[in-house]
């Protein structure tokens, strides 16, 4: 069959409209399950982006969008809400075929948190200090001040690939409730769910208030950070791209808020229920194939429970049902592309070749029916020392590293000794005393005897090169406004001034 006749054809969505890629080029999608070219998506340029930002920049001055009240964008953040809601099947199996995140994660949790949030911030922002009227001061005399938060403007949105939707939804939805109008470039991997969450999103809102533009990094991103009249740049990847965007946008000094990678230490108490956190430490880890940027990578246990604990994960890992994503008994897909499948099994080679051992996992697993997929064993690895390659570097993959300790504030330093600090967490029954250790971790999120505990009413973000801003929650609309002060002065006779007698001695 020749697929690429019937293959469906993603655009950009610009100005409310499907619009073509000015090249005329167009990327292949693969799903990872099978290797099936799946879909096509525009391969953008700097033409295209330029494209967008006008219709963003037009979109701030439409009196529709520019004056809407808070009220009615609360409304409007319910329906969206209520849309990703109506839609969910279709989105979410968009999402499984090119992510190859499982069907049971992105129906059962993702849909559900990504409506949540939309509600989350439907209600955030009727109470949020929009305008802050100041009491009197005795300078400036009869003054009256008031602070305003107004939008920051045109926001540029890049996403990765881990979890499409989510991490689009942590942007759009504190962008959008801010009154701001946007361009966003998903990755070029997975850009099908967005397009078209995009689109659906798109007939609640005035032409050119959400834009999306696809295409790779290099043609799209780049020009989308350097892009003078892109007020802010609101990026989730990888912690080396980010840097690069950092530099990229210092020349027109754009905002930045950046969400990068991590490597997640748990710490396990000698006083932890084993079994329990046999169980927990496997989902800290194996959710979305460990393809999750707060993932528990690095499990520091006490060397009491260690060898037992170790061999409890052994037996449920071996039980962890690996294959078909869009099976709803499966409960770990592929991993999303044949590159970073390779670099897994490089970081694999390397924790054998630097002294570590393979407790179980680490190789391809061949699913009977998908054997092109990138299907990876869960994998445990033993005998790790935090300064291996594969303990301290993100792998992004279904692997955990265990490290042995004796004391706490030796696991504490261990947990800390990193460039990452994007989640920790602590496993014990002494759950006062974990209160303690959570102030010491240095991460954005700290989760206490579970994992993934992220909710839409409180900030996620990283601290060190996990990055800085955080997303979700009323905090989220802190950076995607600007602050201004607006005084009035009461007294207009000059001579009742006593600023002006500083200079008017006349
Ligand atoms: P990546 O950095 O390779 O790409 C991310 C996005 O940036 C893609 O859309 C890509 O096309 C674009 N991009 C690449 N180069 C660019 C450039 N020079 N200018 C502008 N845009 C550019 O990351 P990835 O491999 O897609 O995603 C995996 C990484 O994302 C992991 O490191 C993971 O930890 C991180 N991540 C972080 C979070 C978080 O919230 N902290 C969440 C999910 C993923």
């Amino acid at each position: 069959m020749n697929n690429a006749q019937v293959l469906p054809h993603y655009h950009h969505i610009i100005n409310g409209e499907i619009v073509k890629p000015s090249s005329g080029n167009y990327i292949d999608v693969h799903c990872p399950a099978t290797g099936n070219l799946i879909a096509k998506t525009a391969d953008g340029n700097a033409t295209d982006v330029d494209l967008a930002v006008s219709a963003a920049r037009q979109a701030l001055k439409n009196t529709d969008w520019k004056n809407i009240s808070v009220t009615a964008r609360s409304k409007l953040l319910y329906q969206i809400g209520n849309t990703v809601l109506a839609n969910a099947q279709e989105l979410a199996i968009l999402e499984v075929q090119a992510s190859g995140g499982t069907i049971k994660r992105v129906m059962g949790l993702d849909i559900l948190a990504i409506a949540d949030l939309f509600f989350t911030l439907a209600e955030s922002i009727k109470s949020y200090p929009f305008i802050e009227n100041l009491s009197p001061k005795i300078l400036p005399e009869q003054v009256h001040t008031m602070v305003v938060k107004e939008p920051v403007g045109v926001c540029g949105i890049i996403t990765a690939w881990n979890f499409p939707l989510l991490l689009l939804s942590w942007k759009i939805a504190p962008a959008i409730a801010a009154g701001n109008t946007v361009v966003v470039k998903a990755s070029e991997l997975t850009p099908t769910s967005t397009f078209r969450l995009i689109e659906l999103v798109n007939q609640f809102l005035p032409a050119g208030v959400l834009n999306l533009v696809s295409g790779t990094g290099i043609n799209v991103g780049d020009p989308l950070v350097k892009h003078p009249k892109v007020n802010k740049i609101s990026f989730t990847g990888s912690t080396q791209t980010g840097r690069n965007i950092q530099i990229a946008a210092a020349a027109t000094l754009k905002r930045v808020t950046l969400e990068l990678g991590g490597k997640g230490a748990a710490i396990v108490m000698p006083d932890a229920n084993i079994d329990l956190v046999a169980h927990g430490a496997l989902f800290g880890i194996m959710m979305n194939s460990g393809q999750a940027c707060e993932s528990g990578s690095r499990l520091i246990v006490h060397a009491n429970i260690h060898d037992e604990l170790i061999a409890k994960m052994k037996t449920l890992a071996e039980k962890i049902v690996v294959g078909n994503p869009l099976d709803p008994a499966t409960g770990m897909g592929p991993i999303v592309s044949e590159q970073q499948f390779s670099r897994i099994e490089t970081y694999l080679k390397s924790a054998q070749e630097q002294g570590a051992h393979i407790v179980t996992g680490g190789k391809r697993k061949i699913i009977a029916g998908f054997e092109n997929g990138y299907f990876l064993e869960p994998t445990i690895i033993s005998n790790c020392k935090n300064d291996m390659e594969h303990a301290c570097e993100e792998i992004f993959g279904p692997v955990v590293s265990i490290i042995k300790f004796t004391e706490l504030d030796e696991a504490i330093g261990i947990a800390n000794d990193s460039i990452y600090g994007l989640s920790a967490g602590i496993w014990t029954e002494d759950v006062i005393g974990a209160q303690a250790v959570a102030r010491q971790l240095e991460a954005g999120s700290v989760w206490i005897n579970d994992w993934h505990m992220m909710r839409t009413d409180a900030p996620f973000g990283g601290m060190k090169q996990s990055g800085y801003g955080r997303e979700m929650s009323h905090n989220s609309l802190n950076s995607y406004t600007e602050l201004k002060s607006i005084s009035t002065a009461f007294e207009r006779d000059p001579s009742k001034k006593s600023t002006y007698h500083l200079v008017h001695t006349f």
